[in-house]
């Protein structure tokens, strides 16, 4: 999982805590970092849900600490990759997403059959945040 950096060197894809307003500590960011010139960028994917986490704490969040791979599944998906092998296999990170979508698959039958509305949102949503690492 690489990224060439504007520096030209190759940027590695890890997992990260991020400060934010020096009071929330949110642990388990997919980072892209280079070695070189040591510029790191958000991995594109989860952006938009990293944003709306920020918006949600507010301007003056009271301290805590978060972790992200809990609240994105693909975040999820690095942070079990990771703990298998580093540096990050893409290969393993495919094969992670394919058991995590069948098994979010599985549970949306269920919640579908239950007829269970709030529960089938929530899975949509976690089913499309694994497909958001496409989107990038
Ligand atoms: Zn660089």
């Amino acid at each position: 999982m690489f990224k060439r950096c504007i520096c030209g060197e190759a940027m590695a894809l890890g997992l990260r805590q991020v400060l934010y307003s020096k009071t929330v500590g949110i642990s388990g960011v997919p980072v892209y970092a280079c070695g070189q010139c040591s510029r790191s960028e958000v991995y594109p994917g989860v952006k938009s849900d990293l944003s709306r986490l920020l918006s949600e704490l507010g301007p003056k969040p009271l301290p805590r600490e978060i972790r992200f791979d809990e609240l994105h599944e693909w975040a999820r998906m690095l942070s079990q990759a990771s703990s298998a092998s580093l540096p990050l296999s893409g290969a393993r990170i495919v094969q992670l997403t394919e058991e995590r979508t069948n098994e979010l698959l599985d549970l949306l039958l269920i919640a579908s059959s239950l007829d269970d509305t709030a529960w089938k949102r929530e899975l949509e949503g976690r089913l499309s945040q694994l497909n958001g690492q496409y989107i990038t």
